[in-house]
């Protein structure tokens, strides 16, 4: 039957149902941001009655209701967990249950460790919009301590020595490099030479704040080398498209510089495995948020 076919007096009693139906799960969800019901308990309510409002949950409002769980942490758990985004808790199958039953129980008997300074790397190919998310970063979570890096190149426009890099000539460049004040360094597109300055780095992380390296690939495996804790997050573009259109859209490189950077792109493209995170960089905003929200989790 079509929904002009169906009495209108049915029609509202379904949308009344569907309100109630809301409303229920809106119910199951405070008691669990609240911890008056574990997410345990509301597993178990559901597999004995998968139409109750605890059995139309999503398996992602359950998992994401704990703490640390972000929405990032959240997919990852699903898709180690082989349970589709979409799922709700009645209806996983047998095999699924008992993932999540023993994942839920292992995860409530732990005691949740305290957050920890982190250390998250963010690279990703050029122009992909790694410094609009740090810049955004720096602006809206100011917690988080952004390094500065060191760079041979000029500045270019609007640029300031000590807040977008310290523009230092060659020959600094080389002290820095062998009294062993970096952390990492790299020659970027076969032209400058850029660097990660250690000590402010350290100081952030035994002052307990979290620190933020964007950086390009070759920096973010001599991070992991040097400090195998650090969290590795590669930036996609939404497409190729849109990133080739983000770097002619720039307009701050030359015709063959352009084609040059894009050739680097794809062989950027190809390391994103290498990475902890990925993170599609669609709207910036939401893009530094996924970043944050890794170094205010905890880790397995
Ligand atoms: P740009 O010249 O466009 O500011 O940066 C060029 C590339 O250098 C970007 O991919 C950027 O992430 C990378 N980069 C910036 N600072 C550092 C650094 O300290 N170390 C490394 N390895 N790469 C960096």
């Amino acid at each position: 039957m079509t929904a002009a076919h169906v009495p209108e007096v049915d029609r509202v009693a379904a949308s009344q149902a569907a309100v109630a139906a809301r409303q229920a799960r809106a119910a199951v969800k405070n008691d669990l941001a609240i911890r008056v019901r574990s997410p345990l308990d509301v597993a178990r309510a559901a597999w004995n009655e998968p139409g109750s409002a605890e059995g139309t949950l999503r398996v992602r409002e359950l998992i994401g209701s704990l703490p640390g769980m972000g929405p990032i942490r959240t997919s990852r758990v699903l898709e180690q967990l082989r349970i589709a985004e979409s799922k709700r808790v009645g209806g996983l199958g047998v095999r699924q249950r008992d993932a999540l039953l023993r994942w839920l129980s292992s995860r409530e008997n732990v005691p949740i460790p305290p957050r920890r300074a982190r250390l998250v790397v963010l690279a990703g190919p050029t122009a992909v919009g790694k410094g609009a998310v740090s810049g955004y970063i720096r602006e809206h979570y100011p917690n988080v301590h952004l390094s500065v890096s060191a760079t041979t190149r000029t500045p270019r426009p609007g640029e300031i020595d000590g807040v977008n890099y310290y523009f230092v000539s060659d020959e600094e460049f080389d002290r820095l490099e062998s009294e062993g004040l970096m952390l990492e360094t790299a020659t970027v597109h076969n032209a400058y030479r850029y660097g990660t300055p250690r000590g402010p780095v350290d100081e952030a992380l035994n002052a307990g704040r979290s620190v933020l390296l964007e950086i390009d690939i070759q920096g973010a495996r001599s991070v992991r080398e040097a400090m195998p804790e650090a969290i590795l997050v590669f930036l996609l573009p939404p497409t190729w498209e849109e990133l080739v259109r983000r770097l002619i859209g720039r307009g701050t490189e030359d015709a063959d510089e352009q084609a040059r950077r894009l050739t680097t792109a794809k062989v950027e493209l190809a390391s994103q495995d290498e990475f902890d995170y990925r993170i599609v960089n669609r709207e910036v905003s939401q893009a530094a948020r996924d970043v944050v929200d890794l170094m205010s989790t905890t880790q397995p």
